[in-house]
Parts: structure tokens; C-alpha cells; sequence
């Protein structure tokens, strides 16, 4: 495939550096490139200052084949893009004739006298191509110098969404050709950051497809991604590096689609005609509701408990009292007996259990995060050890707490454990 072109994102505006406005209009150019296939270098905000304007426009097209502007188009002292654009590029200014009879005849239908600054709305780069602002009065432009572009566009987002995605995407794609960036994102459960880093090093270093780490609440991920004339072309770069990630790393490997712990359990019993049941402690119903949020889960799920208390726990789902005085409730022998407890009071193929500390207060001297998760079925009970080490967030533990159980499920099902 051709070199593409490579794109900064310059937003133009103090009230964006003081924090006033968040900057969304990076976003919604940075992903129309990307389905363009043109490379997005670098994103970069500067206030409404015309010498650090006229530095930073220069440093862009310097580095640059295509320089987005966002924002300072309009007739106040402190708009400067076009100003800094003329400056930075040797491009004299002159007035836009159709612009500014869109003004003038704005402020006639308005009965308001016209003052001189409004003109300066029309008042753009000699050669540009304008794009009408259907939304607004300031056009936007694109200028080309010495084979550079330097698009311009209005800062206010319902001007420049439309603006780029109807009239700037169109024109880079007849100019530079369309491509395609397609992407599969491998997520794994049980697995550190840093131990998948080590285990997948040498297709990290890979230029296509590209393959890049995440981590996200608990899960460890990798994206990988190419580039191609279709679809096709670039799953077909995709698919033999996902299975060698598979092939890899298979033992801790959940899923390559974009869906959730929930979604892919209540698939995946629904395929077994196999029922699940939870007993849970401190994430106090989080497990039953994520399953229970995913629609068609009503014939994978017929019953599940909370038992916070050592006495529910026992009274419910069969702990003895003598694990709860030996072990504590925050134990493996605990999470054991709830496992199996909960399996046999509901008939479930699958009984799982969940017990730990989500703090921010420890007890029976156990560390808060530490969280013991049960797994139940007819051939094998087991439980598993997990640390959460997030002291002042009970939410993130509970999170976190839950897709282990999910996660765990998932896993027993598939006959890994
Ligand atoms: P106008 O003609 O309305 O003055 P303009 O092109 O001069 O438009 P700015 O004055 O820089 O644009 O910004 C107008 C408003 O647009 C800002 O007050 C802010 O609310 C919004 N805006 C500007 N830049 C961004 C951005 N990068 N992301 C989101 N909103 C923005």
C-alpha cells in the first residue's frame, strides 16, 4: 500500500488550556482520520496568542502533511487562526465575497448595523477552498502551500462535526484515498500486564499488523490492528497473529470480541443448557445482576443468594460453624462450602461463591482486597486467591471481586479448570 499521509490536530482557544472547555473536537477529527487511514502524529492545544499560533502552525506543517485547525474563526480580537495561518505559511488574507454577503445579509434580516469586526469572519486565506458553516457564520477552509494542507475549522463542535465529517473527509479521501484500519481486541483474564508484555515481546515490535497492550479493571488486553485497502486485506493480516496470541497464551484467553465477562457467560451456558447459580458476600449481588442484565438470561440463572452474614452463610448455604471459627469467613475453606452450598440448594450446574474484604476496613486481620472466589460442580470444587490492592475503593474490589467470579465460571465451563 502507498505511504499515507500523516495529520497533527491543533485546537486553537485559552478557554480550552485554562480548562473552561474540554476539548472534544479532537476527538471527533482523530477518529474520522483513522477511518481514513491517515495517520494522526500528533495532538496539540495552544491559546488564543498569534506569535506561540503562528510557532505552533509552523512546527505542524514543519512535521506534518495535514494540519487540522480547531477554533479562532471568529470576529472577536482574540481569533486569530487565520491571521496566524497568513503569517505562518506567507499567504496574503483577502475578503471571501459570498461569506461576506452571508453576513451582511444576516445582521440586514437582524435590523442590527454591522460593525467592522464582523467582517472578519470573511476574511481568509487567497486560494483557500471554503466550506460553507451550515450550522454557523465563520466557514471553514483548506489551504494547500508547497503540497501541506491546513484545514481550518470552527471551534463550536455542532459546526465542526458536520463540517469535517460531510465536507473535510470527503475531500481527503478523493485527494489521498480511502483505507481501512480494522482491529481485534484479545482479552485476557489471571494474566499481569507485564507477563503478557514478556510472553508476546517480538509481535509487539511487529509494523503490521500492529500489536499493542492494555490494561483494564483486572483484564490484560491486546489490540491488534492493520491497515488495508478492505476489510478483508486487513483481517486477514489480523486473524494469523491472534492465533498465535492464542496459541500463546490460550490458558488465560477469554475472549477477541467486544463483549463483556456477562455476555460471554450467558452465551456460552446457554449454548451448554447448563444453569448457574451465586452465593455472594461482599459483592452483595453484583455477580447475580451482571448476568441478570444480559438479556435470555432468565434459562441460564434461576436463583442466586446473598449471604453477608456468617450466620446466612450458614444457615443458607451449608458453611459450618466450625470453618467459620477455624477459617474465618474470608477464607478458602469458606469459599468452598458456599460453592457447593449454593450448587446444591439451587440444582445449578455451576455453583459460584464469593467471599473477601472490599474494605476500606480489614477484619479477622486479612488485608481489604483480599477476595477467595468458589467454583462448584458436579466433578470438582475448587477455590482460587485473589488480591485486589485498591484500599479506598470498595467499589473497584466489588468490580473487580465479580468478574473474577464470571471470569472463573467462564473458565470451568470450558473445561480449563
Ligand atoms: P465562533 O465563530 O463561534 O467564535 P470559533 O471558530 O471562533 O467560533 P472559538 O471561539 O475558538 O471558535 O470557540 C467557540 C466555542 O466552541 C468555545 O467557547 C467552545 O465552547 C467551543 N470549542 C472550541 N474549541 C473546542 C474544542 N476543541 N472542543 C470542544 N469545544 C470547543
Amino acid at each position: 500500500m502507498k505511504k499515507r499521509p500523516s495529520a497533527q490536530i491543533l485546537c486553537v482557544g485559552t478557554e480550552l488550556l485554562l480548562g473552561n472547555v474540554l476539548d472534544t473536537n479532537s476527538h471527533t477529527v482523530s477518529v474520522g482520520l483513522a477511518e481514513l487511514g491517515i495517520n494522526l502524529y500528533y495532538r496539540k492545544t495552544v491559546g488564543d496568542n498569534l506569535d506561540r499560533l503562528v510557532f505552533s502552525i509552523r512546527e505542524a506543517i514543519d512535521t506534518s502533511d495535514i494540519l487540522v485547525l480547531s477554533g479562532g474563526l471568529g470576529s472577536t480580537v482574540d481569533d486569530l487562526t487565520l491571521e496566524a495561518v497568513g503569517k505562518a505559511m506567507d499567504i496574503p488574507l483577502e475578503y471571501h465575497t459570498p461569506t461576506l454577503e452571508k453576513i451582511e445579509a444576516y445582521y440586514r434580516r437582524k435590523g442590527v448595523v454591522m460593525t467592522e469586526n464582523n467582517k472578519k469572519q470573511a476574511l481568509l486565506p487567497k486560494g483557500a477552498i471554503v466550506l460553507e458553516n451550515r450550522q454557523g457564520m465563520a466557514p471553514g477552509t483548506i489551504t494547500e502551500k508547497d503540497g501541506k494542507l491546513i484545514i481550518a475549522l470552527p471551534g463550536p463542535p455542532r459546526e465542526l462535526g458536520p463540517m469535517f465529517r460531510e465536507d473535510v473527509m470527503p475531500y481527503l479521501a478523493k485527494r489521498y484515498g480511502a483505507s481501512v484500519i480494522a482491529s481485534r481486541m484479545v482479552r485476557f483474564w489471571g494474566l499481569a500486564e507485564s507477563a503478557m508484555d514478556e510472553r508476546v515481546k517480538d509481535l509487539t515490535s511487529l509494523e503490521a499488523p500492529t500489536v499493542a497492550p492494555y490494561a483494564k479493571n483486572g483484564e490484560s488486553m491486546l489490540r491488534v490492528s492493520a491497515r488495508g485497502e478492505s476489510e478483508e486485506e486487513c483481517l486477514a493480516q489480523i486473524e494469523p497473529v491472534v492465533e498465535e496470541i492464542r496459541r500463546r497464551l490460550g490458558d488465560y484467553f477469554w475472549t477477541d470480541f467486544e463483549d463483556s465477562f456477562e455476555e460471554a457467560l450467558v452465551h456460552e451456558l446457554r449454548a451448554s443448557g447448563k444453569k448457574i447459580s451465586f452465593a455472594e458476600s461482599c459483592t452483595g449481588g453484583l455477580c447475580a445482576k451482571r448476568v441478570t442484565d444480559v438479556s435470555g438470561a432468565s434459562s441460564v440463572i434461576d436463583m442466586s443468594v446473598v449471604t453477608y452474614a456468617a450466620s446466612a452463610k450458614q444457615r443458607l448455604v451449608g458453611v459450618r460453624g466450625e470453618t467459620v471459627e477455624k477459617f474465618g469467613v474470608i477464607s478458602a475453606e469458606c469459599a468452598e462450602e458456599m460453592a457447593r452450598g449454593i450448587r446444591e440448594l439451587s440444582g445449578a450446574d455451576i455453583g459460584v461463591s464469593v467471599t473477601g474484604l472490599a474494605g476500606p476496613t480489614s477484619d479477622e486481620g486479612k488485608p481489604v482486597g483480599l477476595v477467595f472466589v468458589g467454583v462448584s460442580t458436579e466433578k470438582k470444587t475448587y477455590t482460587k486467591r485473589y488480591f485486589f490492592p485498591y484500599e479506598n475503593d470498595r467499589a473497584h474490589v466489588r468490580l473487580l471481586a465479580s468478574s473474577a467470579c464470571l471470569a472463573e465460571a467462564l473458565f470451568t465451563l470450558r473445561g480449563k479448570e
